[in-house]
Order: C-alpha cells, then sequence, then structure tokens
C-alpha cells in the first residue's frame, strides 16, 4: 500500500489525543504487584489446576542407571526437532525426559475446543514435505498439529527410549569423566554425553492471586488442562454437559479469543471477563485447496517460511506469498513505507502513524462486528499494536450479539475477588457454576531456571550463579563452562512469531555441530571465552528501542508486566540471524565451540 503520510495537522492531533489515551490506558492497568500478581498451577492446593488430564496414571517403569549419547528436556517441538536433526547427525541413543504423558509440549497439554495454530499451518507445522502431512485447513486443529509432533517423533525413532511424567532434579557436569550425570524424580540416576534443553518459554499456566480464588465451590480449570469429564465433547466441539451452566471464561488473550466462541455455542450463559481487549484482525480460515496442494514443488515449505519471515520480520522480500494478517501487521506497514521512502522520513513517525492507522481500522471492526455500541466500546484496543501478541479471529466479536453472552468488562482492574458461588467485579457479583481460566503461562526464557534445576557445569559451577549479572551464550545455544550443554529457545537467539521454523532452524545447527564433533570423537561442545563475550557484547550493544517502546505499553507477560528488562533476543530478527551462521560457518566458526577432551576451555 503505497500512501503519503505526511503528518498533516489533523493527525498530529489525533496522533496526539491517542498518545494520551494510550498512556491513560497503560496507566490504569499498571500494578505495583507486577509480576507478582499471578500464582502457579504448582502452588499449595491450586495444584489440582495443574494436573494431567490426558495421562492421569503414572505408568510403573523401572529406573534407569545406565549412559545413554544426548538426553533431550522437553519434548515438544523444539526437543522433536532437536532429536530428529541428532538422528541425522548419527546420534543413537537419545533419550527424552518430559512431565508431560507424551510428546507434543505446548500441543500436548493444549487441547481446549477451538485449538488452531495461530500462524499458517503451512508454515507452523515442521518438516511438513519430510513427513508427508497434509494440513487439512490454513489454520490446522490442535489435534492435528499433536499428531503431526507424534508422526516426526515416529519418522525418527524417537520413541525408543523416553522418560515422560518425569521431571530432571539434578543436572552435573562430571569432570573426569567428562560427561553430564542426570537424575530425575524418578530415581533415575544415568550419564549423558550431551544434554539438550528444550523446555519452551510457556511453562506453567498461572492463575490470578485473586482473593477467595480457593473459596469458589463451583468448578474450575484452566484451558491448558481442559476438563471435557466437566464439559462434555472433545476438541471438536460438543460441550453439551454446559447446556445448562452458567460459565465463566477469565481471560481474552489468544487463548480466551479461540475458546470463547466455541463456549458460546453450548453454554446456558457465558461471562466474558476482561482486562485488556486483544487487538483483533481478520483470521481468513479456509480448507486446504487440493488444487494448490499438488501443484507445490519440493522445497516449497523452506520457500514459504522465508518469504513469511523475510516479509513478517524484515525487509527482505519484495513479494507477498503468503499474504494475511500477519504480514499486514502495523510494524510491516511501517517497515515497508521506510523502505518505499528510503528512510527519508522520520522512522519513528512513520511507525507510529503506520500503528495509529492499523489501531483504527481494527477499533473500527469491532463497532462494525458488535451491535450493542456500549459493548463495541468496552472491545476496543487503547494500545500500539505490537503491545500485546496480535489477535486473529472471524468469530470471536461477534459472539457477543448473542443473547447467552455477556462482557463484563473490568475497565482494566480484572475481577476484584472470588465468592463461594462466583465472582465480584466493580462490586458486583456474578454467580456461575464453572470458571474458565484463560489466563495464560509464565513466560520463562532462562534455561537456568526453566529446566527447573540448578545446572552445575565445570568444577560445580552453578549455571544460575554464572548467570547472576546475566545470560552468556555464544549465539543462545551453548555456554562457557557447560561443555555438550546444547540449548534451544528465544535468547540472544533469533526469535519469529513462527517460534518452530527457528526452533528448526537451531536443531539443523545444533545437528550439524553435532555430527562434526561425533566425526572427530575427541571433542566437547564449548565456546572460547572469546566467542562468547563477543556475542554477549552483541546483545547488549544493540538499540533499545524496543525496550523504550514496551515501556510505553499497557501491562502483559510480553513486557513483564508493564516493567520490561533488558531485550535479549538477536533484534536484527531471524534473517539476518541465519545470515550471521552461514558466515559464522563459512569462516570456520566451528572451531569457536569445538575444544579437544581433557583440556579447559580456554
Ligand atoms: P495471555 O495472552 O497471557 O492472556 C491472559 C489473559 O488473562 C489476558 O487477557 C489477561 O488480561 C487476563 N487476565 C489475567 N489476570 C486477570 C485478572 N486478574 N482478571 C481478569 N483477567 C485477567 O495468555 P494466553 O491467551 O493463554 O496466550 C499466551 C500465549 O500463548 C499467546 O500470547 C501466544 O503466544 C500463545 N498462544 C498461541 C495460540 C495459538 O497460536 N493458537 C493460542 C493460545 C496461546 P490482561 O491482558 O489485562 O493482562
Amino acid at each position: 500500500m503505497t500512501q503519503t503520510h505526511e503528518p498533516l495537522s489533523d493527525t498530529a492531533v489525533a496522533l496526539e489525543a491517542v498518545r494520551a489515551r494510550y498512556r491513560a490506558e497503560r496507566d490504569k492497568r499498571i500494578r505495583p504487584d507486577g509480576t507478582e500478581q499471578y500464582a502457579f498451577v504448582t502452588e499449595g492446593k491450586l495444584s489440582r489446576y495443574g494436573a494431567d488430564p490426558w495421562t492421569p496414571e503414572v505408568a510403573e517403569r523401572p529406573a534407569r542407571h545406565d549412559v545413554v549419547d544426548l538426553t533431550i528436556i522437553g519434548a515438544g517441538f523444539g526437543g522433536l526437532l532437536a532429536g530428529a536433526f541428532a538422528r541425522k547427525a548419527g546420534i543413537e541413543k537419545i533419550r527424552y525426559i518430559d512431565v508431560a504423558g507424551d510428546f507434543g509440549g505446548t500441543w500436548y497439554w493444549n487441547r481446549y475446543p477451538g485449538l488452531t495454530c495461530d500462524v499458517e499451518s503451512y508454515l507452523y507445522l515442521p518438516m511438513l514435505e519430510e513427513i508427508g502431512t497434509k494440513p487439512s485447513r490454513k489454520f490446522a486443529p490442535g489435534e492435528e498439529i499433536r499428531q503431526h509432533a507424534l508422526a516426526i517423533a515416529e519418522r525418527f525413532d524417537l520413541r525408543r527410549d523416553t522418560l515422560f511424567q518425569t521431571e530432571v532434579t539434578s543436572l552435573r557436569w562430571n569432570d573426569d569423566e567428562e560427561r553430564w550425570e542426570v537424575e530425575t524424580s524418578r530415581d533415575d540416576s544415568f550419564a549423558s554425553r550431551y544434554v539438550l534443553i528444550s523446555s519452551g518459554p510457556f511453562q506453567r499456566p498461572k492463575l490470578p492471586r485473586i482473593p477467595g480464588i480457593e473459596s469458589f465451590e463451583g468448578h474450575a480449570f484452566h484451558t491448558s488442562r481442559w476438563d471435557y469429564a466437566y464439559t462434555g465433547g472433545d476438541h471438536t466441539g460438543g460441550l453439551d454437559g454446559l447446556a445448562d451452566k452458567r460459565v465463566a471464561v477469565v481471560g481474552t488473550g489468544a487463548t480466551g479469543l479461540q475458546v470463547v466462541p466455541e463456549v458460546a455455542k453450548y453454554a446456558k450463559e457465558l461471562f466474558v471477563v476482561q482486562r485488556t481487549p486483544s487487538a483483533i484482525d481478520v483470521r481468513g480460515d479456509a480448507p486446504t485447496d487440493d488444487e494448490w496442494w499438488n501443484s507445490l514443488k519440493p522445497g516449497w515449505q523452506r520457500r514459504r517460511r522465508d518469504n513469511w519471515i523475510d516479509f513478517v520480520h524484515g525487509m527482505g522480500a519484495d513479494e507477498n506469498i503468503v499474504g494475511g494478517a500477519w504480514t499486514d501487521l502495523a510494524t510491516v506497514r511501517g517497515m515497508r513505507r521506510l523502505v518505499e521512502t528510503g528512510f527519508a522520513s522520520d522512522p519513528a513517525l512513520t511507525m507510529e502513524l503506520a500503528d495509529y492507522e492499523k489501531m483504527e481500522e481494527l477499533r473500527q471492526r469491532v463497532v462494525d462486528l458488535v451491535d450493542d455500541s456500549e459493548t463495541a466500546a468496552a472491545l476496543q484496543p487503547w494500545y500500539r499494536q505490537m503491545c500485546k501478541r496480535p489477535g486473529f479471529s472471524d468469530h470471536y466479536l461477534q459472539v457477543f450479539n448473542q443473547p447467552n453472552v455477556s462482557l463484563v468488562d473490568t475497565d482494566g482492574r480484572g475481577i476484584d475477588s472470588f465468592t463461594p458461588e462466583g465472582f465480584v467485579v466493580d462490586g458486583v457479583e456474578h454467580q456461575v457454576d464453572v470458571i474458565i481460566f484463560a489466563t495464560g503461562y509464565e513466560l520463562n526464557f532462562d534455561a537456568a531456571t526453566r529446566a527447573g534445576v540448578d545446572i552445575r557445569g565445570r568444577g560445580g559451577v552453578s549455571l544460575t550463579e554464572r548467570w547472576s549479572d546475566g545470560m552468556r551464550t555464544l549465539h543462545g545455544w551453548v555456554a562457557r563452562e557447560f561443555p555438550n550443554l546444547l540449548q534451544m529457545g528465544l535468547l540472544q537467539n533469533a526469535f519469529s512469531f513462527n517460534f518452530t521454523h527457528v526452533l528448526e532452524d537451531q536443531a539443523e545447527h545444533i545437528g550439524a555441530v553435532l555430527a562434526e564433533s561425533e566425526h572427530r570423537g575427541d571433542v566437547l561442545i564449548e565456546p572460547t571465552e572469546e566467542a562468547e563475550n563477543e556475542w554477549v557484547a552483541v546483545i547488549h550493544g544493540q538499540d533499545t528501542a524496543g525496550l523504550e517502546f514496551q515501556a510505553e505499553c499497557t501491562p502483559s507477560y510480553t513486557n513483564e508486566e508493564g516493567k520490561p528488562s533488558r531485550a535479549e533476543a538477536y533484534t536484527a530478527g531471524p534473517t539476518a540471524f541465519r545470515q550471521l551462521l552461514a558466515d559464522w560457518w563459512a569462516n570456520g566458526g566451528l572451531e569457536q565451540v569445538l575444544t579437544p577432551k581433557g583440556a579447559t576451555r580456554a
């Protein structure tokens, strides 16, 4: 879209007004307790919220006391992709550990009705060509995605050695044997030449610490542990158990947007409890077109993914192959305008104007789709689009036209308290039979703590202590003094909304290093001090515009509830990061991470 974007006086006035409104909305939502406002489903009486509905029985198995080649902690897509590329690198004994009862990660836990991927399935589902899966729809249902995860496990024979329903309790490097010693909650105690952590950013479901939450006498559960025994039906719908129930869904983020339209179909009465409205763009789902699918040429997925990532996160693509709302984010519009004008205009203002225009469109969309003007006004988002994870739905907003659905807008404050019969907002008690918490997850990128265990490297050094002044890695996946400990994730690494794309790139990179390590046989994977220092300097030397942007935002998990700390992602984007790694390989970077056994890394 080509337009002129001179700050005309009326636009400037509107912009000033909107800035003031955004600030007021942010200030209204800032809470002194920040991230402390949440409790976790592992805590005390709340631990019932964390129980595994999919594999309720703990399967008996003998404890392991052996030696394996590679232990992978986390059996979601990251771990599966790492296992696939490790197999390709010739690694034989691969052992998985996960607290879940099977492979799938977030797709194991989340099976709520209405669940689909939010990024197009042709992009999101990794290894589509290799595995031969054909997604049924542009946005495939969660169960189909879970089945695809299982198919990857099958294809690469990753089920051979799995310790599910198991937590790692200790991870220690043995300096003499030069291998890891792993202990678990199921009395396993074994050795592993390599350990890879891929435990995902959203591990622990969270609940708001609202007074009285434990006193509610009705039924309650978190969306990541959907209770079909109570609601009836399954992931395809049929929630007939709700036909005579008054239901509250708390939370209107990406999960709430998918759950609410399904629950609205079945509940006698539905209260949607909102603190901050999502900014909701068009989704545009459709069944997979057979003719198009059959016309795809080998290598299509890589080309499609690269095009999307270049278009959404950078400026490397001229043609928009994928289309859809992700490729029309405010940031994408702004960046493209900067390119079109040769960066001649004021970059910050250009981005802000593109954002203003986009958010006006999304606010208008609410008015167009919601009949009641008061409800529509309450559903309008007042912040810049990237302040929150962008939302997409073609059904959510229309739900508020149904007679059985009410919006309980808390005007940024959230629920005041729970009572035995329901919840209170603004002094008014709403009595319900069941509360469904779509209140999200703790965001935890930090490998030092997210494995849930204090990791000890060379000489017993603790990863938590070593990183007490900040994370230190080379390219996010290896750290000095922690040989053969490989980490997957988004910190000090590339970030993309198509998370599986960056995970697959990481897995491929790690697999290639593993292959070389195995080939040489007498080396460990550990970066030089110089390489690690240089990379940390790159990360810390990045401009802080993102941080300043987040500080102006309404609170959410993306800005640590209004108190953003230093960004650890590689902000130049995934395309630049991939080029950086390609150059690293071409320029002998491998020597920075392969160190002779028996030596302490200089
Ligand atoms: P979320 O984005 O963290 O949303 C939590 C919701 O709970 C927010 O609307 C929040 O309001 C609300 N909330 C929290 N405390 C409250 C209180 N005291 N009273 C009332 N409301 C309260 O969680 P999510 O929707 O589960 O999504 C988390 C992330 O998972 C997403 O951003 C996305 O990355 C991923 N996800 C992806 C998909 C997909 O791709 N299909 C689907 C679901 C989730 P505030 O906004 O005011 O904090």
